[in-house]
């Protein structure tokens, strides 16, 4: 089912007044800007641009079908990163995900992704660069991320939360291999009812990255292609899916 335009009128209407205390440490409310169609290579869409209350970042939610009032609907939450979505950087799988996820996607019903506007992991553009110049003389990705003065991982998932709320989705799949994001997004009450696995191939650049990734943050990755963990052998939650959506969701690779 696909979003009326009078539901789009409602959603931008209530946004309109729309207050809260805000999410997570900084206190970040969203409101719903703007909503249009997203014809895409991946299939429609209707992009949502949001609009935040602390500074100019401008996330958007890229969504398929009528989200509102759904249960456990596909979610991916993706962070920005320039090098590798845009340029095609084999430093990171970030453009792969993306690309994957969307795919999966725009198989689907309905579904989600989110795309956040947190370069290099929260720590911004310049200092991405900046880590990569270390990793170049010896650092991983957590040392060059450390000795910039960072933590291994600056994201926090308030706005993400935020946005899934701003949507009106029930609850949640997370498609994601990494555990953190689904307690950070519980913690900001979102219902996660199960995690679709998302594996990617490492190619020769990246492998160092995702095996580090897998090691010293706990992303539940495997390198050989074919045993999976047997956290990604689990399968996803498929209550009241359809059969169809059981059979996509279940792929091991999209
Ligand atoms: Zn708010
Ligand atoms: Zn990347």
């Amino acid at each position: 089912m696909t979003l009326t335009h009078m539901k789009i009128q409602e959603l931008l209407d209530e946004n309109k007044s729309h207050e809260c205390d805000g999410f997570g440490p900084d206190n970040v409310c969203v409101n719903i800007a703007a909503i249009a169609e997203l014809p895409s290579r991946f299939g429609d869409f209707h992009i949502f641009a949001f609009y935040n209350n602390k500074d100019d970042k401008e996330h958007v939610a890229i969504v398929r079908g009528d989200v509102t009032d759904s249960e456990d609907v596909p979610v991916r939450v993706h962070s920005e990163c320039l090098t590798g979505d845009v340029i095609g950087s084999l430093r990171c799988d970030c453009r792969d995900q993306l690309e994957s996820a969307l795919t999966m996607i725009g198989k689907l019903e309905k579904g989600i992704l989110l795309y956040m506007r947190q370069e290099g992991r929260g720590i911004g553009l310049v200092n991405k660069i900046r880590a990569y110049g270390l990793q170049e003389h010896g650092y991983d990705t957590v040392q060059a991320n450390m000795a910039l003065g960072f933590r291994d991982d600056e994201r926090d998932y308030g706005v993400a939360a935020h946005m899934l709320m701003s949507l009106k989705v029930r609850s949640i799949l997370l498609i994601t291999n990494n555990p953190k994001k689904i307690e950070n997004l519980t913690c900001h009450g979102i219902v996660v009812n199960g995690r679709i696995p998302h594996i990617m191939e490492p190619n020769d650049y990246n492998r160092f990255y995702l095996e580090t990734k897998a090691l010293k943050s706990g992303h539940l990755i495997d390198f050989s292609g074919k045993t999976h963990l047997p956290e990604q052998a689990d399968p996803p939650h498929v209550r009241g899916m359809s059969e169809d959506l059981i059979q996509l969701v279940t792929q091991k690779h999209i």
